[in-house]
């Protein structure tokens, strides 16, 4: 870069770019097409416009005492007997001001909007065109706009680039990915991508620039598979008596896709090479007994097993479950949180259930001392409390538990095998990103004679209406959850808010006794306040999200959550898999505050129309983008410059098995022909730590 003057330099380093290759893939935000503009608008429209223009006159007002309206007149240039001058306005923007003077070429971006007599553009993007030696870089053709910082206008950064792309010429460019999987010249894709010669040539340059993204992105996931696979493990599977049991003593059958599930986990645990599998499914689709189900072959086979939930409140509520599933087998099974610590002793007279299967001279038994089930929050990992033998670690993920940390399970001593359980189906679009270096079982079926929740979206205005109908339930004898928005991360404002909310709906629904529910509560009393729920002698529940995950109480049909606009979609569905869980039919009742915006109601929808969690996680990932989920520091990838995961998915698979086929021919990627993959896969490497501290 060192023919680029310093100070251009200071301000390309200042948005992260050091580097050619780091400036040649600074890519257009958006092309104009400045070979034909648009004729000037003559009213609104929901759709940008990009137009030409000569500006004819402009004028600076101060509105408001202080404020300043600056207002650009701008004429068509060939103007023909129609054609209308429009208004560019800017507010308060000083350096446009200085900028624009009458008589310069503009083009200018933006979506219209009629104001009076005239039609304003308010605040479009713009580009001063000069006559000079450059205008055919900037002019008559299909023009990049790539993103501008102060200093760095489209403009310059357009010259910039080109410049760059005049330097390389004579050097040739090496493609980062296999001919086979695109054999497009890189050299040519980069200059087409910045200046394309028209639509098709810029598509099938994106398209290789994608193609070459995601290749680096999977080549760090296959690597990690690979590295993986070779991973010394054990083998966790013995015999299933212990599983069969817990199977005997349930009071239902297993759903085909339970047993499916188990019978993969299962080949896993039995396989020398540590398991990394995911275990995804709708809410209510019954994950927690397949992985117990897992969890009793592990102990079965000698090991123990530990699940890691996100919140204490889950945990505990897991531990309950497991201690009162697995104590006549004859199990062990400790609780361990920050707050927390209780492990429960088998009765005698089944402290022989774990037997080793004759002729298996597998492993010595556990010590007494030593629990066969660990139940805790996450926080177990990084103690790496009280496992002496962990054969099967289970992580009840929630979105919330990142790669990294998964790595960091797997440092400690010979691998365990790990499954991971989502709180919410992940569209398949996107496993193959996030969770790529996993195996994947999904739970597709719910358990038969699932009760049907009722959804409707309400106005907050009819919830006087709700609570009448919320009263009629209640004094049926069914149970309620009400569920607030918490407002405040703070403590102090949300014991102030839920004592505000739980004030209120005492009011609303007297007699009837309550009882409220928080994230701040003390362990003990939270223990306290669901079992008075769960025997039904409280009658509506009053929330934060923390009712989220764990509960499971039958009786209780209705969910109220009010201002739902301000929940994803997917989390609300989560929510009212709360509901349905008994013979009642149920209701969840969306309330939407005045002040949501018509956009993110409408959204609210889909939950009326769909209870599909796989159809619902993809709606959510299309309004929010895949950032939200795909957030670096989360899933530790690579940030993504160009491709779209959802909407290039086909390619994301593409360049996967590009990028696995390469590992199983080269595992070590030793061919001198796969030198330059491994050059790719460092810098990739280097990008994603980067991208985490
Ligand atoms: P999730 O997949 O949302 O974690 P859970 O594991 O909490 O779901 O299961 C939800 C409820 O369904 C629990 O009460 C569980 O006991 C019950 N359940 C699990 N499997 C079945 C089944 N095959 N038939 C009926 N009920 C089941
Ligand atoms: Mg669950």
């Amino acid at each position: 870069m060192d023919w680029i003057p310093v100070p251009r330099r200071r301000q390309l380093e200042r948005v992260g770019i050091t580097t050619i290759d780091g400036l040649l893939t600074h890519f257009p935000k958006r092309y104009e097409d400045r070979t034909r503009f648009d004729h000037f608008p003559t009213g609104d429209s929901e759709e940008p416009v990009c137009v030409c223009g000569i500006v004819k006159k402009t004028s600076l007002r101060r509105i408001r005492g202080w404020q300043k309206m600056f207002d650009v007149i701008l004429e068509e240039e060939e103007a023909h007997a129609l054609s209308q001058p429009i208004t560019c306005r800017w507010f308060n923007a000083h350096w446009v001001e200085k900028m624009i003077v009458t008589g310069q070429r503009l083009v200018v971006y933006g979506k219209p909007k009629r104001s009076g007599s005239s039609v304003v553009l308010a605040h479009p993007e713009f580009e001063i065109v000069e006559n000079d030696a450059e205008v055919s870089l900037h002019l008559n053709r299909l023009t990049p706009i790539h993103r501008a910082t102060e200093g760095l206008s489209p403009r310059v950064m357009r010259r910039l680039i080109w410049d760059v792309l005049e330097h390389m010429e004579k050097t040739p460019v090496e493609s980062l990915i296999p001919d086979s999987l695109d054999a497009t010249p890189r050299g040519w894709a980069l200059r087409q991508v910045h200046f394309p010669d028209n639509q098709e040539t810029l598509a099938k340059a994106r398209r290789h620039l994608v193609l070459t993204e995601f290749f680096g992105m999977q080549l760090c996931v296959a690597a990690k598979r690979a590295e993986q696979t070779s991973q010394p493990g054990a083998s966790h599977f013995v015999a299933d008596t212990l599983m069969q049991r817990l199977h005997a003593a349930l009071p239902f059958p297993l759903t085909g896709a339970q047993q499916r599930a188990i019978g993969e986990i299962r080949a896993d645990l039995a396989a020398l090479r540590p398991m990394n599998r995911l275990l995804h499914g709708d809410v209510g689709s019954g994950k927690t007994l397949v992985a117990l189900s897992a969890m009793l072959l592990a102990v079965e086979a000698g090991y123990q097993a530990a699940l890691m939930a996100p919140t204490q409140i889950l945990a505990e509520q897991h531990y309950l479950n497991f201690l009162r599933l697995c104590e006549p087998l004859g199990l062990r099974v400790s609780l361990r949180t920050g707050a927390r610590r209780e492990d429960s002793s088998a009765l005698p007279l089944f402290e022989n259930a774990v037997q080793r299967v004759p002729g298996n001279d597998g492993i010595d038994p556990l010590p007494d001392s030593e629990p066969h089930i660990l139940v805790g929050t996450h926080a177990l990992l990084y103690e790496g409390a009280g496992f002496t033998r962990l054969g099967l670690a289970v992580i009840d993920e929630q979105h919330k538990f990142g790669v990294l940390q998964r790595a960091r399970l797997r440092n400690q001593g010979v691998a365990p095998d790990v499954l991971v359980m989502t709180a919410t189906p992940i569209p398949r679009t996107l496993t193959m990103t996030l969770y790529g270096d996993l195996d994947v079982s999904t739970l597709d079926e719910l358990p038969a004679h699932r009760g049907k929740i009722v959804t409707g979206v309400r106005d907050a205005a009819k919830l006087p209406d709700a609570v009448k109908f919320l009263r009629e339930h209640l004094e049926a004898g069914r149970q309620a959850y009400v569920v607030y928005p918490l407002i405040d991360e703070s403590e102090k404002l949300e014991a102030k808010a839920a004592a505000t909310e739980f004030a209120k709906w005492q009011e609303f629904l007297a007699p009837m006794p309550c009882a409220l529910l928080h994230g701040r509560i003390a362990p003990e009393e939270k223990d306290a306040i669901m079992e008075k729920f769960r025997g039904g002698e409280t009658k509506a529940l009053i929330a934060t999200t923390v009712i989220e995950v764990g509960i499971d109480v039958p009786n209780a049909n209705i969910m109220l959550i009010e201002n739902a606009e301000r929940f994803g979609l997917a989390q609300l569905h989560q929510l009212r898999g709360r509901i349905g869980r008994g013979q009642h039919k149920s209701y969840c009742i969306l309330l939407r505050s005045p002040k949501a915006e018509a956009e993110t109601a409408e959204k609210l929808r889909i939950l009326e129309a769909t209870s599909d969690g796989f159809e619902i996680a993809e709606a959510d990932l299309k309004l929010r983008g895949p950032g939200d989920i795909l957030g670096t520091a989360q899933s530790g990838l690579p940030p993504l410059k160009l491709g779209d995961p959802l909407a290039d998915h086909e390619l994301m698979r593409l360049a996967r098995n590009a990028a696995f086929l390469l590992f199983e021919r080269d595992p070590q990627l030793e061919r001198p022909e796969n030198q330059r993959f491994r050059r790719v896969l460092a810098e990739t490497r280097k990008l994603m730590l980067s991208q985490v501290s």
